[in-house]
């Protein structure tokens, strides 16, 4: 005889998602990694790291406990500086030590640099996502400082140090650093032309007045400035402490409340005359620090595979272990049609993500160009909708917060706006075409006879063409966007040899249905679409 009460319904429940090899478990991911040659048993280490329980649960504890600003002492002195949780330094402890900030350049992975250290930051995002923010941004500014050799040797062997060193220390004092980018002011942030910070030369370095609107992981030891130059926009990068070891002019004003990756600190910053050095040619900020951005648009687009995965895995844990009118809701057709589709989804954007990965590591430059914002538009877009499909085969229990899916689906439209929103990389797309059109013709012409083998791809190619060529291509730039990224997923899973590709081709292609908005073509009626949501 039962109670009826909350103990004894102990029955019917998926058990808890933990203790998992996240890299093994996940065939989509693995047979890419063997396809591109990675060291398997490494991956596999370090998927069974980020999968652990405890792991895991430092995810949930540091999304808890969100950083505090601390901007004075009792006593009134700015000290400027952030509190962490000790689980969210726990997990920058692994990152840093998986080197996810640092493998990409210090040759610890021979057979695919770029693509290893992916695979990784798919891992570790699946524990938790916003202590990854400086340990991206770190593996980035090595693209900007590249443009500054003698600078970057200087910091090299702190930013690839795989120790992490949280105290306030001068960095040339620290045993490892992480960096950190401040592009986006309060007047504008995808228009980075309009900042109205200034450098005012000051012998052989620079002072910087102004202040950045958004500046997340404050705790950097240093971070990536735009700031207007005497010959115009430029890039500099800002320690925390000035060479004389006293604090430079940072003051954070306050932390943003942000919608999720509460773990992250992300700071409204001003600059007092804070010291800066140059990095790359005066007036060429946009063009320096647009290295590190491709790095980090990339990054997006793999976490956000990851932020998916996760979402899927929960889901798929939960219905195999429920069961709904006597039945497992892994066997009822309408769940295994949603998940299904879900999964189909993944393997055709993590074969993407990890052949754009691929291409970088091989130096294809004209795909990578070219595909990066596609992808990441694609990747980061698509997150929300396959992280919610997933929270709903979790009945009530995917909307409350003490299960992982809560913070999945609020940290899952955040990497669509970093890095450039999508109107903003569809437009890339768009420039990148016109650039180097033969490039890219001739990367469109390969993806087509690659995807045609699974599926043909002519109509739809046929129709980009057409709408490139037309007065009316930024108008439907999504479209061009979508379609591009669409037609690389195919070919991905082409070149993969997926058993999958056809049916991605016949769902995803067919009738040129395609899923995200803006995409559609509404014509005249846009106007009227528009006015009537809310009158002008
Ligand atoms: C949690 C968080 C952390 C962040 N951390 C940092 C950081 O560390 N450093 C940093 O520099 N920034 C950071 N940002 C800022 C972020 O990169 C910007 O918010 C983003 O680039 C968009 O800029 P914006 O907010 O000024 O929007 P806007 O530039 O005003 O854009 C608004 C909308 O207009 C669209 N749009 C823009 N141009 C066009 C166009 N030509 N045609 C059609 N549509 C267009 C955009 O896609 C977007 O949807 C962070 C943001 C968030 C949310």
């Amino acid at each position: 005889m039962t109670s009826g009460f909350l103990e004894d319904a102990s029955f019917n429940q998926s058990p808890a998602f933990g203790n998992v090899d996240l890299f093994r478990a996940d065939k989509p991911l693995s047979e890419a990694a063997a396809r591109y040659g990675l060291d398997l048993a490494a991956l596999s280490a370090c998927g069974k790291d980020y999968g652990s329980a405890e792991t895991l649960d430092l995810g949930r504890v540091a999304n808890e406990n969100p950083p505090k600003l601390r901007t004075m002492d009792g006593k009134g002195d700015r000290i400027d500086l952030v509190e962490f949780h000790p689980a969210y330094h726990a997990l920058m402890v692994k990152s840093i030590g998986w080197g996810i900030h640092s493998s990409a350049h210090d040759g610890s992975d021979p057979a695919g640099p770029m693509t290893s250290r992916a695979v990784r930051l798919y891992l570790a995002t699946q524990a938790e996502s916003g202590h990854l923010c400086p340990v991206t941004m770190t593996h980035a500014c090595i693209g900007a400082l590249q443009a500054e050799p003698a600078l970057l040797e200087k910091w090299r062997s702190k930013i690839l140090s795989r120790r992490y060193d949280p105290r306030p220390l001068p960095w040339w004092e620290k045993d490892g650093v992480t960096l950190g980018m401040g592009m986006t002011e309060r007047q504008g942030g995808t228009d980075v032309r309009a900042n109205i910070t200034e450098a005012r030369t000051v012998g052989d370095h620079v002072e910087i007045s102004g202040h950045k609107w958004f500046m997340s992981a404050p705790m950097c030891d240093a971070f990536l400035v735009l700031a207007q130059g005497g010959d115009g926009l430029t890039c500099y990068l800002m320690p925390r402490y000035r060479p004389d070891g006293r604090q430079n002019g940072l003051r954070f004003q306050r932390l943003k409340d942000k919608l999720g990756n509460k773990s992250n600190a992300s700071s409204e910053v001003e600059f007092h005359s804070a010291y800066a050095e140059r990095v790359g040619p005066e007036g060429a900020g946009v063009r320096t620090i647009i290295e590190m951005v491709n790095l980090t648009r990339l990054d997006c687009a793999i976490a956000s595979a990851g932020q998916m995965r996760f979402g899927l895995s929960q889901a798929l844990n939960h219905i195999r272990n429920r069961s709904v009118f006597q039945r497992r809701l892994a066997d009822q057709p309408a769940m295994r049609a949603v998940t299904a589709d879900l999964a189909l989804e993944l393997e055709a954007q993590v074969a993407l993500v990890f052949r754009l990965a691929h291409a970088v590591d091989k130096g294809e430059a004209a795909y990578a160009r070219l595909l990066t914002p596609a992808v990441k538009f694609l990747v980061c877009k698509s997150t929300p909708q396959v992280v919610y499909e997933s929270l709903e085969c979790l009945g009530g229990n995917g909307y409350v917060e003490d299960l992982p899916m809560a913070r999945l689906y609020r940290e899952a439209p955040l990497n669509a706006i970093w890095e450039g929103s999508g109107n903003v990389m569809a437009l890339d797309v768009l420039r990148a075409a016109a650039r180097q059109p033969d490039a890219a013709l001739e990367t469109v012409a390969s993806l087509a006879r690659l995807a045609s083998q699974a599926f043909d791809v002519r109509p739809l190619v046929s129709a980009l063409e057409r709408t490139l060529k037309s007065p009316d291509a930024e108008r439907r730039v999504r479209f061009l966007c979508e379609g591009l990224a669409r037609i690389a997923a195919l070919a991905a899973l082409a070149e993969a040899n997926s058993p999958f590709a056809s049916l991605y081709g016949e769902t995803r292609l067919d009738g040129l249905r395609l899923t995200q908005f803006g995409t559609a073509d509404l014509g005249a009626a846009e106007t009227a679409l528009m006015d009537r949501a809310l009158a002008a």
